[in-house]
């Protein structure tokens, strides 16, 4: 099964094969900055499910709040952050669920950089206590 991730404006695209392997939620600044949103979700897949990216893009390298770098690709035109390749995950790709604009898309399981957490945002209750603030290290 194949996923296609669109930026706002619909000049990039990205499609991946199958589901991702992990997604997960991070609390940490920096995905607040990148997204605008007060938390992050980034899905993961192997690089080799990524089937295809059109359009033009543009690439920014971060370094994480444990120092990794992060490189983000995103639209010149419209500045949807799309997916990322990570230090800490050599051989993945993360993308931004939102970019499939798709409900049924798979849900988180864990959580990571608890203590960046706004107070308003609580996981699922049937998470286990370790899932929320567990996962990938960023
Ligand atoms: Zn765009
Ligand atoms: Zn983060």
């Amino acid at each position: 099964m194949s996923r296609i991730a669109s930026c706002s404006c619909g000049q990039l695209k990205l499609t991946m094969e199958g589901d991702p392997t992990e997604v997960t939620v991070c609390h940490c600044f920096e995905c607040q900055k990148s997204t605008g949103s007060v938390f992050g979700v980034s899905a993961y897949w192997p690089k080799s499910a990524c089937v295809s990216i059109d359009g033009q893009v543009k690439s920014w390298r971060r370094s994480s709040d444990s120092g990794r770098w992060v490189e983000s690709y995103f639209c010149p035109i419209c500045g949807s952050t799309m997916y990322w390749y990570a230090e800490f995950a050599p051989d993945e790709i993360g993308v931004a669920p939102g970019n499939f604009a798709d409900p049924s898309f798979p849900a988180p399981t864990s959580a990571v950089w608890d203590s960046c957490r706004h107070p308003w945002v609580k996981l699922p209750a049937e998470w286990p206590e370790e899932a929320k603030r567990g996962g990938l290290p960023e």
